[in-house]
């Protein structure tokens, strides 16, 4: 070591100021000295920090030259004894920063250093200007070092290491550094932990090694044990332990403190925030996806170090028995010196991996760190050559300079847990977000529901309405038109509806405006199912269009087909209705034109007769009008009138049994209407129904029916005329007999169902209805009658019958004698015709001659108002001995 470098020559306290600026003029200048300091470091407390990095471990950094503070220990007990008579080696001039080092009584040299505190400075004060920059830059994020060096007994341990229990004034670096750092640090954001060491250099206590980061260069000791300090306590309780411990140690060891170093370090970790990242307001919502603050930690460390005596350097080898140890602490204290040389010479290498010490030291000297060294002396003269090497150690520490860099990096931990926080609230916040949407979603489905639903009521609502108004209109036509009829029936006195003779065209006019209307009412009802069809097709299309909502799709097809299906059924109904409608249309076509044709007759009544059935009067009335009716027939459909005989509505039923009796009134229908059924349904009816109005009308549909033959036949064969009977038997109204009596007047008229008719009591029906005396059933007796005897004759003729007329083996022929001469006309002739059927042969001439008919013959040969029937009865007397005989017996010409 070139300590003579240092030297600051000889003599005069002039030019002496400065031992380095011999060997480093270039670099140091004298008058320069504090201003190479780095201006934060004569900060006074509590000032800005040195330096802001916005990059964590950015790699630019401030000068910080190692500041060194010399102290001067008082003299103790001894040396105030045995140095009595001697100067102090040592002469201070704190307020010049110098010290003058006494060669002997003529020479001195003189050394400045940053700092030179007498024996009477006070621990608070050395704190101050030693220690406490370094603390405030290790609160700032730097790393710092305070070292004390100095020979044995110089007061190392006493500036830094005291506790100061029972004075307070007396606490030392360590205490003061940790209480100002603990006062300094959040315990929300910051750790302070503190590892110590002593035995660092105890060859037994190899195990605590030294890391190194690649990368940061920092140093770690993970054999060290970290505590956690929370307040002064722990911290005064971990020294205490320590102190204990290094007692201990140093008394197995028979040795002084001086003999190992002790080391502690304070690791200061700070949460701070990035200068460019704002931190987001609760209120900004938009923040959720901006960048999050980007949180640092500044992890920084105080290393206070309290070095062995540095005389071992010099006194290793000559104490034998405590050669190994002499030899570490020799070794390490040496490499530091060197480190240091080296450093302050701008040396391109630097020993530093020569000892533990200079590794675990790196960062202080040379390195990042702000480092104050104090080199303790004592003022003993005898002691003149240590106290020398301390102060050139101190001189040459003088020249280290540091880059101080600010030990920041991303608190990568503290960042994922903020992520996680504010996942954590994206989370919960889409959660609450999706249930808001979930609901909306239901309730527009549970509204568009409640809408179709209404919309499907009022529909239903209002078509139910229209329908009973359109059947209300409906009735109370039909009931005008009845009383009309009823009325002109009653004023007119005529025979039967048919011979109505109608009063103008008042009541025509009524019926046709009656048709218009219900006409009217039926393109209504017809634009009303329109209408109605359309709205549910819309509905249809609505309900395709609501959006499905997952599992609520299943009961909302259910709905769907819940209401298609009440639509199937409400159309059902309403072309139940149209048939009705348009059937009753038909009906009142009908009834129109037989008005009509009253009116164009007009008291021509009398023109019908013969054999007539009693509907051939429609069938004529139809000539030239059959258009409305053939289109509505053709509108409405056979099968679908027929299917209303079996509706459960009386009303419906009823009109329908109409039209079918008005449809059979035309021949070309009849056949249609059998083979679709009708005949079947129509005795059905008859069999069934109680009901005197059903029967009148289907009695009628029958008799229509029965006017052609394979009809007839069908009828017997389905037990018609035994019906025809029951229903002849028990009714009252003359209407329905005049109908029953048509019917079976008809079948009277077939030559094949003479046997069978007559063997199911038809002519007893027949005759039996007779009873009532109106004019219309006598008629239609009358007719049968005459049928029945025509055919019967017929069957005498071609032999295929023997024996006595069936009628006057069913009581007949009284009646028949009674009635041969009515006032009315139709009777008149049917009787006239049957009377002239029975005479043709003479097993019939003596019931004939007993019962009076020979007298209505006679008659009727003479006073016929027809030349055809007269000259038949005149042909027939002729031709029979038997009447012949009795008219010569009576003399009759
Ligand atoms: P070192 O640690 O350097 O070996 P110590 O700190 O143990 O020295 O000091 C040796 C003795 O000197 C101790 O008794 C201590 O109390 C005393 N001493 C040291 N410095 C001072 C001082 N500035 N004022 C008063 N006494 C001191
Ligand atoms: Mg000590």
């Amino acid at each position: 070591m070139a300590s003579n470098v240092y030297r600051n020559g000889t003599g005069s306290h002039k030019g002496a100021m400065r031992p380095l600026a011999a060997s480093n003029s270039s670099n140091v200048k004298s008058s320069s000295f504090k201003s190479r300091i780095p201006p934060s470091s004569n900060h006074s407390p509590g000032s800005a920090p040195l330096r802001r990095s916005n990059s964590a471990g950015g790699s630019d950094g401030v000068p910080g030259r190692v500041r060194v503070a010399v102290r001067l220990r008082p003299r103790n007990a001894e040396e105030s004894v045995a140095d009595a008579d001697f100067a102090d080696c040592v002469e201070l001039q704190p307020e010049l920063k110098r010290l003058k080092l006494r060669k002997n009584n003529w020479d001195s040299e003189t050394y400045e250093f940053d700092e030179v505190l007498t024996e009477f400075a006070s621990q608070k004060r050395v704190y101050e200007v030693v220690a406490k920059p370094v603390v405030e830059s290790v609160l700032d994020g730097y790393n710092g070092t305070v070292m004390a060096y100095g020979q044995t007994g110089t007061g190392k341990t006493f500036t830094l290491g005291r506790l100061g229990e029972e004075d307070t004034s007396a606490r030392g670096i360590m205490v003061r550094s940790m209480e100002e750092i603990l006062a300094n640090v959040s315990p929300e954001t910051d750790s302070v932990s503190v590892s110590y060491l002593q035995d660092l250099l105890d060859p037994a206590n190899d195990n605590i090694s030294i890391v190194e980061d690649p990368k940061t260069g920092d140093v770690s000791l993970p054999g060290a044990t970290h505590v956690e300090i929370r307040d002064e306590r722990d911290f005064m309780e971990l020294l205490r332990t320590g102190e204990a411990h290094r007692i201990a140690a140093n008394t197995k060891l028979n040795t002084e403190s001086s003999r190992s170093h002790a080391i502690l370090m304070v690791h200061v970790k700070r949460s701070v925030l990035g200068a460019e990242d704002v931190i987001p307001s609760e209120t900004d919502k938009s923040s959720h996806f901006a960048k999050p603050p980007k949180p640092l930690v500044r992890k920084s460390k105080l290393v206070l170090v309290d070095l062995a005596g540095s005389e071992r350097i010099h006194k290793s080898g000559s104490e034998g028995h405590m050669l190994e140890e002499a030899k570490s602490i020799n070794l390490s204290l040496s490499a530091l010196g060197k480190c240091i040389n080296a450093l302050a010479e701008n040396s391109a290498h630097v020993p530093v991996r020569d000892s533990k010490l200079t590794r675990l030291l790196r960062d202080s000297f040379g390195g990042t760190a702000r480092t104050s060294l104090i080199v303790t002396i004592g003022p003993s003269p005898r002691h003149r050559g240590e106290t020398t090497s301390t102060i050139l150690f101190g001189q040459r520490a003088m020249k280290v300079e540091n880059m101080l860099r600010i030990k920041e990096e991303f608190d990568y931990k503290s960042l994922s847990r903020k992520l996680e926080i504010q996942l954590d609230k994206l989370i919960a916040e889409n959660e609450r977000q999706q249930k808001v949407f979930d609901d909306e979603v239901e309730r527009i489905n549970l509204e568009a529901l409640n809408r179709v639903s209404e919309v499907e009521r009022n529909f239903a609502g209002a078509l139910e309405k229209e329908r009973l108004k359109c059947q209300m209109e409906y009735m109370e036509s039909v009931k005008k038109l009845e009383e009309k009829m009823i009325e002109n029936q009653q004023k007119h006195g005529c025979d039967g509806f048919m011979k109505d003779k109608c009063n103008g065209e008042g009541t025509g006019s009524s019926i046709v405006e009656d048709v218009a209307e219900v006409k009217k009412l039926l393109e209504k009802e017809i634009h009303m199912r329109k209408e109605a069809q359309e709205e549910v097709n819309k509905l249809k299309s609505q309900l395709g269009q609501c959006p499905d909502s997952g599992e609520g799709g299943g009961s909302e097809i259910l709905k769907l087909q819940k209401a298609l299906a009440d639509e199937v059924r409400q159309k059902k109904k309403l072309e139940e209705e149209m048939i009705i409608l348009r059937s009753q249309m038909l009906q009142l076509t009908f009834e129109a034109d037989q008005m009509r044709r009253c009116l164009g007759r007009n008291g021509s009544a009398n023109a019908y007769g013969g054999l007539d059935s009693p509907m051939s009067q429609v069938r004529d009335s139809l000539n030239g009008h059959k258009t409305p009716v053939a289109a509505l027939f053709e509108q409405v459909g056979l099968q679908k009138i027929l299917a209303l005989l079996e509706s459960e509505d009386a009303n419906v039923r009823i009109h329908a049994v109409k039209v079918v009796a008005n449809l059979a009134a035309e021949e070309a229908n009849q056949e249609r209407i059998v083979e679709a059924g009708g005949l079947t349904s129509l005795l059905v009816l008859l069999r069934s129904y109680e009901d005197e109005n059903i029967r009148r009308v289907v009695a009628g549909a029958i008799a229509n029916l029965a006017m052609n033959e394979t009809n007839q036949e069908l009828i017997m064969i389905q037990g018609g005329i035994n019906l025809l009977s029951v229903t002849a038997s028990c009714a009252e109204d003359p209407q329905t007999l005049r109908m029953v009596a048509g019917a079976i007047a008809n079948l009277c008229g077939n030559d094949k169902l003479q046997t069978k008719l007559r063997s199911e009591g038809g002519i007893k029906a027949l005759l039996g209805m007779a009873r009532c005396g109106q004019p219309d059933v006598l008629s239609q007796v009358a007719r049968g009658i005459a049928n029945f005897a025509k055919c019967e004759s017929r069957a005498s003729t071609n032999g295929i019958k023997s024996g006595r007329s069936v009628l006057i083996d069913d009581g007949a022929l009284p009646w028949i004698v009674q009635n041969a001469n009515n006032d009315s006309s139709p009777i008149r002739r049917h009787i006239e015709l049957a009377l002239c059927h029975l005479a043709q042969h003479e097993v019939n001439a003596k019931d004939m001659i007993s019962g009076g008919a020979l007298w209505e013959l006679v008659r009727i040969s003479r006073d016929c108002s027809r030349e055809d029937i007269r000259s038949l009865a005149r042909r027939t007397l002729n031709l029979s001995r038997i009447f012949r005989a009795e008219m010569r017996r009576l003399r009759i010409e």
